[in-house]
């Protein structure tokens, strides 16, 4: 079936995309964390590939799920759980398959179990940031735009983006980040970088 390719095309994107991105996220994580960000996400998607790949006839719940359970098996830190924990929770979205309003509930199950287990509003200066604005973005313009997947998934990119953009004048009040207080000022949160990254490659895959 079309559905369950598209999900390992899309792993294998985000996968490739990480691993070109290892360097650059390590170094965002080393001026407000312990720079291992790009070294966890690119391990963990990494391995999600060797995951799906050896999965035959899965379901696109099914491998959404796997990679959940991969990325929070492989990887340690705060990013690992909750990005696995979320794709666990929300891969429920997708028994019915992949629609517009599947998706819509997959971003805000994914939105809500990040929330829920790191306990970062918006503001906080975490993936959240990049997070929020992009399943806002991408409901409204299913929603209330009409517009298709697609389309809705490139104003998400662009939500996403802002939300970047966002964290680097404010201060971190959650995750290893906030011990250094005001001095995480001035600097573009790892996590929520990663988040626009995954996203990109959801759109490149999708179009
Ligand atoms: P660690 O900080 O344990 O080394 P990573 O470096 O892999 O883990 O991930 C850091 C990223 O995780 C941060 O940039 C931030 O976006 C995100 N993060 C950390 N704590 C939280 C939280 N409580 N809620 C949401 N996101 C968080
Ligand atoms: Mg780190
Ligand atoms: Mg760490």
């Amino acid at each position: 079936a079309r559905e369950p390719g598209a999900i390992v095309a899309a792993v294998e994107r985000i996968a490739d995309r990480l691993a070109e991105e290892r360097e650059y996220l390590t170094e965002l994580d080393s001026a407000i964390g312990d720079a291992d960000h790009g070294t966890n996400v690119n391990r963990g998607f990494r391995a999600a590939l060797e995951a799906v790949e050896e999965t035959d006839d899965a379901s696109a719940q099914d491998l959404v799920q796997t990679v959940g359970m991969t990325l929070v098996s492989e990887v340690g830190g705060a990013a690992g759980p909750l990005y696995g924990g979320s794709f666990m929770h929300a891969s429920g979205e997708l028994a019915e398959g992949i629609t517009a309003e599947s998706t819509v509930a997959f971003g805000e199950a994914f939105l809500e179990k990040v929330r829920d287990r790191g306990g970062a509003e918006v503001g906080a200066k975490t993936m959240v940031d990049a997070l929020t604005p992009a399943v806002h973005t991408y409901k409204k313009s299913i929603e209330q735009d009409d517009l298709t997947p697609l389309a809705a998934l490139a104003k998400a990119v662009d939500a996403a983006e802002r939300g970047v953009d966002f964290t680097l004048p404010i201060r971190a009040t959650k995750g290893r980040a906030s011990y250094l207080g005001w001095r995480s000022v001035g600097h573009q949160d790892p996590g929520a970088t990663s988040t626009l990254f995954i996203l990109e490659e959801i759109h490149a895959t999708a179009e």
